[in-house]
């Protein structure tokens, strides 16, 4: 043990010997936070602590079991077996299957994804007769989560004239009744949501004292990793737990608090001291992760921010590599860029995927990313986006599963009682819903009385009822005797849904039968691990609560190397050697939706200088200049966070400038190495002097106007704003409309357009410096 802690400096040295009371780390990016709450987990351990009685809570599973298996290196793995970790949800979803029957829930709850809790409010608005435009589901559902994370109850909000008249104001008058019936159905579903998880844990612990004297007594010890991004009701349940023995060690970085649009509440971390008494706080300054370009980098961007606790971050790395940035002009190109400077930097310094990471604002940049990966062979794993059980054929199956487990469960039933086609239709299952709500009741239940209840069915349709019933009922009989593998080959066979899928036999429909089939593996793989798991028996029920609580970076179990797409926001506590950040366009970064207030500003800067700070070696920061956006192609400019790094610390692999009248399109992909001598500047527009495109710094009113290389160092098949010689005839390749052939060409220069028929999709008029064509 002591080796472990002599491995620490002497600031991340004292939290760990610090063994009880109220404390608070806080401190900046890379600077060994999640380290010391490791090894103070192992530290208290050693000091006779017993695993049981401690709690950590993390920002994924994923960073929870990594914690675990470092513990267990030191302490031993039979000793960390016993410590609960894991996320805020998944810990409580635990602690409400045990407690369930004293808040009215089946200890088999069903948890709702947001796929299940969209379909539930869609659901209500259609029943309500209300306008989906102007009630817009996923909006609604934002706004029931605020009021879960602010444990605002439906009572509560009806006895609230200001919230109200806010909805009344956005006019959605009837959100309250909307509240109102999503909980009720939810409830009736024996299906808690993802807030519910936090919310319900509240109201177990102030409802009954005895419930949290027990929990008080268990976790006597709890640290919280990633604090400045708990909300309010994940605030409240610490507060409640801790209350007692008070040995709390939270763990934090304000300046990396990213959550707030969820709920996340950054005063948490500025009240600590006020919550407890005898508060210690310590503050970690060396930062182990980054170059010193990096962290500089970083600290000059938060300079901007006015909302921020002093804090010192430095390092005793070396300089390392100055940022780069790099301009190109659409998302195509972008991708390109990043693939290719990959693909060169793995040959160079023979690195693995596994060194790179490409992080972006929104999920729908990964597809650019995602096509020049390709095209180079690179392979690469996405992180988050639709993950891989809200496929429809792998819910489809799930949803089954889940009809096993809690049959009540209405999202899942109402998705699979009619799928495979069983002469189930929609107006059968409308009046089993209104009979379910009149006598308040599931519809499964209606369906299991259905010969007691006059709905006006006739015996055919009663019938095909009743054989869904008895085909559920007689899986729920295999699932008390086999484990999930068994369960799951057994239900897509028997319902149909395999048969279903092979009907398609186009490469989609293979590739669905196929995601099955990697189902089947995941939970062979499951079943089998679970087993070597005490009191475990890789069972229906298990698994299901894996994949409900299965953050995405938790699926990333293969050991294969790959570079990572993420969003930022899921980047939070992971590190890479080399960081590309795409993207990085006014609007798109900071984000169009965040700029209207200050606040809202300083999140997607604290969000940049996450981003920042994830790489260790290398950043790039990378835009387009125009880019597919909602289906069309927007103009954008250089994002603001870019100019606010102090230009040090930056090297520019393209001018900076954005204010070309025609711009030039230039990459190591067209040209290789660029030799600057080979290059030169058509006539200037302004007096200024002409830069060189390869110059690292250009001023700003460097006006370039055109470039041509003097000798083809273009490859012959390049057609673009350097090579105008594309004629009438030639087949040409593009990349998005693919194989095609010109038919007419106008205009000159810049303005210079092709007229081409695309084997598919028809004739386009192309501007041949937006376009990518290759002439074949
Ligand atoms: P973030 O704010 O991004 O979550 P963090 O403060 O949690 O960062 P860690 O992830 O714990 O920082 O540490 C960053 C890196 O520095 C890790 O690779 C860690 O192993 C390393 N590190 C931390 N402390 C030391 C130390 N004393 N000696 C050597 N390496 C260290
Ligand atoms: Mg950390």
């Amino acid at each position: 043990m002591q080796q472990y802690i002599s491995q620490l400096n002497e600031a991340q040295r004292e939290p760990v010997l610090q063994k009880d009371g109220p404390m608070i780390i806080i401190a900046g990016a890379g600077s060994g936070k999640t380290r010391v709450l490791t090894i103070r987990i192992a530290y208290l351990m050693y000091q006779g602590i017993d695993a049981f009685n401690i709690l950590s809570l993390t920002f994924t599973n994923k960073a929870a079991r990594e914690m675990k298996n470092r513990i267990a290196d030191i302490v031993g793995a039979s000793e960390a077996k016993n410590l609960w970790m894991g996320t805020f949800h998944s810990i409580f979803a635990k602690i409400l299957r045990s407690e369930a029957d004293k808040l009215g829930y089946p200890s088999n709850f069903t948890i709702y994804d947001s796929q299940d809790s969209l379909r539930a409010i869609s659901g209500i608005i259609k029943e309500m007769q209300l306008d989906k435009d102007i009630y817009k589901p996923k909006q609604i559902l934002g706004r029931i989560s605020t009021f879960k994370n602010s444990l605002i109850t439906v009572k509560a909000y009806f006895n609230n004239p200001d919230l109200q008249e806010a909805d009344a104001m956005a006019k959605r008058p009837r959100m309250g009744e909307i509240y109102r019936n999503y909980v009720d159905r939810c409830f009736k579903s024996g299906a808690m949501d993802f807030d519910d998880l936090l919310l319900k844990t509240n109201e177990l612990l102030t409802r009954f004292p005895d419930v949290l004297a027990k929990y008080q007594n268990r976790f006597r010890y709890i640290l919280v990793d990633e604090y400045q991004d708990t909300n309010h009701s994940q605030y409240l349940i610490v507060r409640a737990l801790s209350d007692k023995f008070q040995n709390i060690c939270v763990v934090g970085d304000d300046a990396q608090s990213i959550y707030a649009f969820r709920g996340a509440n950054i005063n948490n971390i500025l009240n600590f001291q006020k919550d407890y008494q005898g508060v210690k706080t310590f503050r970690l300054e060396q930062n182990y992760r980054s170059t010193r370009n990096i962290v500089e980098a970083a600290n000059t961007v938060m300079d901007h921010n006015k909302t921020k606790l002093d804090k010192v971050v430095w390092t005793a790395n070396d300089f390392g590599p100055k940022i780069k940035i790099h301009r190109s002009l659409t998302d195509a190109e972008e991708g390109r860029f990043v693939a290719s400077t990959i693909f060169e930097q793995k040959m160079q310094h023979q690195l693995n995927n596994g060194h790179f990471a490409i992080l972006y604002r929104t999920n729908a940049q990964s597809r650019a990313m995602e096509d020049a990966l390709r095209k180079r062979d690179i392979p690469y794993r996405i992180y988050g986006g639709l993950s891989f059980y809200q496929r429809k054929e792998i819910k489809d199956v799930l949803c089954y599963l889940r009809l096993v487990i809690n049959p009540k469960d209405e999202e899942a039933l109402v998705r699979v009682i009619n799928y495979p086609a069983r002469g189930i239709g929609d107006t059968t299952i409308e009046k089993l819903t209104v009979a379910a709500n009149h006598y308040k009741r599931s519809i499964y239940e209606v369906m299991q009385h259905i010969d007691k209840i006059d709905l006006k069915l006739n015996a055919g349709t009663r019938q095909k009822l009743q054989d869904f019933v008895t085909m559920i009922q007689s899986f729920q009989v295999l699932n008390e005797t086999h484990d999930a593998f068994y369960l799951t080959d057994h239900v897509s066979k028997k319902t149909g849904l395999v048969q279903e899928l092979k009907k398609d036999a186009t490469p989609e429909g293979m590739a669905r039968i196929q995601n099955i089939e990697e189902l089947l593996n995941g939970i062979k793989d499951f079943t089998e691990g679970q087993k070597e798991v005490d009191g475990a028996r890789g069972s229906l029920a298990e698994f299901l609560e894996d994949v409900a609580l299965a953050t995405d970076l938790d699926k990333d179990t293969s050991d294969e190397d790959r570079v990572a797409l993420m969003t930022i926001h899921l980047a939070k506590g992971l590190e890479f050697p080399h960081v590309f950040v795409v993207g990085m366009e006014e609007d798109l970064f900071p984000s169009a939706m965040s700029m209207s207030t200050r606040s809202e500003l300083e999140e997607e800067r604290r969000l940049f200088y996450v981003a920042l700070t994830r790489a260790e070696h290398q950043a790039y920061l990378t835009y387009a200049q125009s880019r597919y956006r909602w289906g069309k192609l927007t103009d954008s400019e250089p994002s603001r966070f870019i100019e606010e790094i102090d230009g040090q610390y930056l090297e520019y692999l393209t001018p900076a400038e954005t204010n070309y009248r025609f711009k030039p399109m230039i990459d190591k992909d067209i040209f290789g190495d660029v030799d600057k001598s080979k290059l030169r500047l058509a006539k200037p527009v302004s007096s200024t002097p002409p830069k060189y495109i390869t110059d690292n710094q250009p001023k700003p009113e460097a006006a370039i106007r055109k470039l041509k290389p003097v000798s083809s160092q273009a490859p012959s098949g390049a057609a673009n704003l350097f090579d105008n010689k594309l004629i009438a005839g030639n087949i040409v390749m593009h990349e998005r409309f693919g194989r095609g052939q010109v038919l007419n060409l106008e205009g000159v220069g810049a303005d210079k357009k092709a007229e081409i028929k695309f084997e598919v999709g028809g004739i386009k008029k192309l501007l041949l410096r937006f376009a990518k064509l290759d002439v074949i």
